[in-house]
């Protein structure tokens, strides 16, 4: 069967997701992140067609302060595991891409050489104003990526606003990029970023950086100290690596390996998928309810009444709440 608006039928995308086609990988994204009404029947086939292939792919996300050389890394990193003989898919999830001010992690010339390698698919964030918008899209590039062949999927963030839980709930491992110098506050250590975090590198440990980085490596470990243990029996690793010289990248890939051995042994990794899966669930239902309730002109120009009685203290928030929702279910 053909649909609206796409030149490919769902069998189209089968063979060549199947085939690990990166074209049709591309347009497959392309029809799920539509907004159309009409395009939704396919991608909802489409995503259905990705169960159960998921569970060979390792999912790393990727977060830290803009200049702590993310990208580099991921090239660095990237082109490693390519050598190794996986297939590397990278996303981002960055709701500062629909400010004008264009995206943080897209307006540059970024990784180069992993872009040209055929072993690799390199996809921007989804376009959207709401996180919660742009994560579910992610969620569902992800599957994709999987059902093409990619095993393993770099989800990359800016650690300087909500992202970087959204992008913690969406992966298997969650990497927490940090240079000597920056400032505890400015990279997280007060701000919680680090209890998102399942292994902390301290990057651009070369040259005249090398000594203030082992430095910084034993103060991380100090401050790692004071966090509550890990229920899933693995212990955070702290590393200096160079992005640029490429070293440690080696041993990133081997301390992850070890953390796959560990969570699939204490099955940790498939009961928090599981969970991730449910919470997916949950939260694109609500965002679901919350789209087809402002969708409705009634129910806008009554909420708009109800705020502003709200504001003038002539109705509380547990009355407003009650009269839309009587209004809601008719
Ligand atoms: P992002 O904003 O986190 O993606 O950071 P980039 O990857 O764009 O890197 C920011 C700057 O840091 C660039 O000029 C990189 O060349 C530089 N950089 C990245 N990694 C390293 C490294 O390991 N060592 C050194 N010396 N510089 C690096």
């Amino acid at each position: 069967m053909r649909f609206h608006k796409t030149n490919l039928s769902l069998e189209q995308y089968k063979s060549g997701l199947n085939a690990g086609d990166r074209l049709i990988l591309s347009k497959a994204i392309t029809l799920c992140e539509s907004q159309l009404p009409e395009d939704e029947l396919l991608a909802s086939l489409l995503i259905e067609e990705t169960l159960g292939q998921s569970e060979h792919s390792f999912r790393i996300g990727i977060t830290g302060i803009p200049g702590v050389g993310k990208s580099t890394f991921i090239e660095a990193f990237g082109l490693y595991l390519i050598q190794q003989g996986h297939k590397v898919a990278v996303l981002s999830v960055d709701p500062t891409s629909s400010l004008n001010h264009g995206s943080i992690l897209g307006d540059k010339t970024r990784m180069n050489e992993l872009s040209l390698n055929r072993n690799a698919y390199i996809r921007p964030s989804p376009a959207g104003k709401q996180l919660g918008g742009i994560a579910e899209k992610t969620r569902e590039n992800i599957l994709l990526c999987e059902a093409a062949g990619f095993n393993v999927i770099l989800i990359e963030t800016v650690g300087v606003g909500q992202s970087e839980t959204a992008v913690k709930h969406l992966s298997d491992f969650m990497i927490l990029l940090m240079i000597s110098g920056a400032g505890d506050e400015l990279q997280g250590i007060k701000r919680g970023l680090m209890e998102l975090a399942d292994m902390v590198l301290i990057n651009k440990s070369d040259g005249n950086n090398l000594k203030a980085s082992k430095q910084t490596k034993t103060l991380i470990k100090q401050a790692l100290h004071y966090f509550p243990a890990n229920t899933n029996q693995w212990e955070i690793p702290v590393e200096t690596i160079s992005s640029i010289d490429q070293t440690g990248i080696d041993n990133v890939w081997k301390l992850i390996e070890r953390y796959q051995k560990i969570t699939k042994a204490n099955h940790y990794f498939e009961s928090n998928r599981n969970k991730q899966n449910l919470k997916w669930f949950q939260e694109g239902l609500s965002n679901q309810i919350l789209r087809l309730f402002l969708k409705d002109p009634t129910l806008q120009a009554q909420k708009a009444e109800i705020e502003s009685a709200i504001v003038q203290e002539t109705l509380s928030v547990k009355s407003g709440i009650q009269q839309l929702m009587q209004s809601f279910k008719k």
